[in-house]
């Protein structure tokens, strides 16, 4: 068996090789994720909540540690690494508070003497979760699960087994019993059997629209529920009216959130002609003024992409797209330095049959796409097969509340704002973006048996 490499990507230097579970020890490992369920669902909101608030306060002691623990194995700068380790905790926080609430029995009357609907746990379920926020796609699923009951086993992304195993020693350090949280040391190969695996009830993946329909054929034939959270090609459109001072700077920090690697970065802006120009010179200058360096610096805006493969694989859609007739502004260059850089980059001229425009560009690359009007930008918006976030500029505001609420067509459409997910708001795709919630009312109902009661 192979061992797990975790690999610095700003200076291309194996940090620490991790050894990978044998057989014996998963079984081992899922035989207690089953029995510890059984213990956990009879604890009390209140037991589970005084244990994540126990890991809030971790996460909040440790956030530096964490911050740099990321940005060495997949380059995150290390100030937005804090401020991730930070989500996590208000998400931990904001379970322990509010899940007792979200799953409170409710009454439905009937011609019973009483009905009503229960929410209770499925049991273990299977978290295959991505390198790009390794500590909040973990948290984003663990905590309201946490609270509903439910015991899980992690299959983390290969190149952050320290994140991944990290998680899980803050998990044990907050109090969680055995079994109730456990890291599997396994590759993408061994996820095949996990999902046939008897003690695997459920399944959540976070990652590629490929990685989503594999785990979804898979739990398919088993008849377990999954809930897929993939890619996208956020578009955001900008109206004649916007304010294109504020736009152009929310639409750069969107496409630029964690070097570009985030499936609600913006990655599609469409903007109307007659402010095309106006809008471009602005974004430019924005991008241009971005830092691309050492993600351990505090100042860095921009690291390494996370493994160099990624990288190349981003570059050749680049060339592609301005083989395609795209006209590139700024960057579009391997810089000639060590590691998995790619330089803030600028496409223009972009247009459908363009990979810029068809498939989802994971790095610091904006493609501006010209619409000839409002309507057009509406039909380019959704000319994806993607759907997880959009967003709307436009200084009217029950206009751009009509846009985001009935045409465009993604799961997470936003006005003025830049579109991030909130431990309160139901957050997921359509189309090729995947289905399910996760978060908010909608997510910590996915993995729960709606139960309905009925006494004669
Ligand atoms: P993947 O989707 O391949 O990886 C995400 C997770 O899924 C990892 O844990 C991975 O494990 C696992 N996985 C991959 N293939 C399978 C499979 N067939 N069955 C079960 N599990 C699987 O992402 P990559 O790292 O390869 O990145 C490729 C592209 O995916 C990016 O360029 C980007 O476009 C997109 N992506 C989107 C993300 C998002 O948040 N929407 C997050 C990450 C990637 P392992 O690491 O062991 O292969």
């Amino acid at each position: 068996m192979e061992w797990f490499t975790a690999m610095n990507p700003a200076t291309e230097q194996v940090i620490k090789k991790y050894r990978p579970d044998a057989a014996a020890t998963v079984q081992k490992k899922l035989k207690a994720g089953l029995q510890a369920f059984a213990s956990w669902k009879q604890t009390s909101f209140e037991e589970r909540a005084r244990i994540l608030r126990k890991a809030a306060e971790i996460l909040r002691n440790r956030k530096q540690e964490w911050a740099e623990l990321m940005a060495t194995e997949m380059g995150k700068p290390v100030a937005q690494g804090i401020s991730e380790a930070e989500k996590c905790a208000w998400a931990c926080e904001y379970y322990a508070q509010e899940a007792e609430a979200m799953l409170k029995p409710m009454e439905v009357p009937t011609d019973a003497s009483r009905s009503y609907v229960t929410f209770e746990p499925l049991g273990l379920v299977l978290a295959i979760m991505p390198w790009n926020f390794p500590f909040w796609q973990v948290f984003r699923f663990l905590a309201p699960n946490l609270m509903a009951g439910n015991t899980a086993v992690l299959k983390h992304a290969s190149n952050v087994p320290g994140c991944a195993l990290a998680i899980q020693e803050m998990m044990q350090q907050a109090g969680l019993p055995d079994g109730v949280f456990q890291t599997l040391m396994v590759s993408s190969a061994a996820v095949k059997d996990l999902i046939a695996h008897p003690s695997i009830q459920a399944v959540t993946l976070t990652g590629s629209t490929e990685a989503g329909k594999a785990v979804a054929r898979q739990a398919g034939a088993y008849l377990k529920k999954t809930v897929l959270e993939l890619g996208g090609s956020d578009p955001y459109v900008i109206l004649a009216d916007a304010d294109l001072d504020r736009a152009a700077e929310i639409c750069v920090n969107s496409r630029l959130i964690n070097s570009g690697q985030s499936c609600i970065a913006a990655k599609r802006f469409i903007v109307v002609k007659d402010i095309l120009n106006a809008f471009t010179e602005r974004f430019v200058a924005l991008m241009q003024e971005k830092t691309m360096g050492d993600p351990m610096q505090e100042h860095v805006d921009i690291g390494p992409l996370a493994r160099t493969d990624l990288r190349n694989q981003l570059h050749r859609q680049v060339q592609r797209s301005i083989q395609a007739g795209a006209r590139c502004i700024i960057g579009g260059k391997i810089p000639k330095q060590k590691g998995a850089f790619y330089p803030p980059t600028v496409l223009t001229h972009v247009k459908k049959g363009m990979p810029a425009f068809d498939e989802e560009l994971f790095g610091p690359v904006a493609a501006i796409i010209a619409a000839k009007d409002e309507q057009e930008a509406i039909q380019l918006a959704n000319q994806t097969t993607f759907g997880l976030g959009a967003a709307v500029f436009t200084r009217d505001l029950q206009k751009g509340e009509q846009i985001a609420a009935h045409q465009l067509e993604a799961g997470n459409c936003f006005v003025n704002a830049l579109v991030k997910s909130d431990p309160r708001l139901p957050f997921g795709g359509i189309k090729s973006s995947g289905y399910g919630r996760e978060l908010g009312l909608f997510g910590i109902r996915e993995f729960v048996n709606i139960k309905t009661v009925y006494m004669a």
